[in-house]
């Protein structure tokens, strides 16, 4: 049974009138899938002309390429193609938290919330704020699906190893950030100062904002009622002191620092998916290729624009709306769909029956 959207009529109208660009093209492994992601791989072109006449002539629903720059990107097995550099890849794809949407949820929109967030804390507290990765030289793409892809596709990150990949990775999600790594001595207790940087200088950077709290608020916070009042009442003092490391000279602080710094740590950290950002051999979807499991665009998108950004007006497909018969009560956004869809919504549903989620 299908939903009443031609998935290759629209998908061949797409790539036969949309050119497709490639930054050093020749030089990348292209795979392509459609049965699944990559039913084969090892494939190269040697003009963005080429490529786009493949797409259009072959319509494959989904499109990868790789995140590394060969010397001859379709030798194989993978040693002989020689790699360059690549491409430093984050991919961002589930939540923090662990959400309860239902089974007949196709989209849910607080995961995806949650993902944006972290996609714009990656880019903005970690590449930029703590690698110095200028923002020219990254790139963000909506993966198509339910996440977010960033790229930093020049300067030292392309010649990084992949241990050093995975060191970032731990970085990004807090792995290691510890009450006694970020506070050096525990009597009287010494912690990050004016001058600390990364993990410790944001945490003190919270602190610091949350002292202005109400006592209301402190408490809420997991603050006893005797600590939010000695932080009210010395919150300048406090402020002075913090700022010199010394986090011990209003006593009796400690255990609400605890707290705070887990909450703090769960709250700011970046979970990507490691594999994606240390494999150098890795195909990721290329920007702009349509996704099969959705029909949305895997777009770039501008740091500013990830908050509003929403694949059913942002990355998709235009046409007619159509009628649909929810026998299933699939859900949208919470939603349950109703009877007439547009036709971003009717070629995602179309999409997603072809791959069996309902
Ligand atoms: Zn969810």
């Amino acid at each position: 049974m299908t939903v009443g959207v031609d998935i290759h009529k629209e998908f061949k109208e797409y790539y036969s009138s949309n050119f497709i660009p490639v930054s050093r093209l020749s030089e990348r492994e292209f795979g392509f899938g459609v049965l699944k992601k990559i039913d084969y791989r090892h494939k190269s072109f040697q003009s963005e002309k080429d490529f786009n006449d493949f797409l259009a002539r072959e319509v494959p629903l989904f499109a990868s390429y790789s995140t590394g720059f060969y010397s001859y990107p379709d030798r194989r097995p993978i040693e002989k193609k020689e790699l360059k550099s690549a491409e430093l890849v984050f991919d961002l794809d589930s939540p923090t938290f662990k959400c309860n949407h239902d089974s007949k949820e196709l989209f849910c929109w607080k995961c995806f919330s949650d993902i944006k967030m972290q996609c714009v804390r990656l880019v903005e507290d970690f590449l930029e704020g703590d690698f110095g990765v200028p923002g020219s030289s990254i790139s963000i793409n909506y993966s198509g699906s339910k996440g977010f892809h960033i790229h930093v596709s020049e300067g030292p990150w392309v010649d990084l190893n992949a241990v050093e990949r995975r060191r970032l990775c731990e970085y990004v999600k807090g792995s290691g950030v510890k009450f006694e790594s970020v506070f050096t001595r525990l009597n009287p207790l010494k912690g990050p100062d004016f001058k600390s940087k990364g993990w410790s200088g944001m945490f003190r950077d919270f602190v610091l904002r949350l002292i202005n709290e109400s006592q209301v608020a402190l408490k809420e916070r997991g603050a006893t009622s005797q600590q939010a009042k000695k932080i009210s009442e010395n919150k300048e003092a406090l402020a002075e002191s913090i700022k010199k490391g010394n986090w011990d000279r209003v006593r009796g602080l400690e255990s609400f620092w605890r707290v705070l710094l887990d909450v703090f740590v769960e709250n700011s950290r970046v979970v990507v998916d490691e594999s994606v950002t240390f494999d150098l051999h890795r195909l990721i979807r290329i920007p702009e290729s349509l996704h099969g499991e959705t029909g949305f665009m895997a777009k770039r998108v501008d740091l500013s624009e990830v908050e509003d950004f929403d694949p059913f007006f942002d990355a998709s497909l235009k046409g007619e709306g159509i009628s649909f018969k929810n026998e299933g009560g699939v859900k949208i956004k919470g939603v349950v769909v109703e009877e007439r869809v547009d036709f971003s919504t009717a070629l995602f549903l179309e999409c997603k029956k072809k791959f069996g989620y309902f």
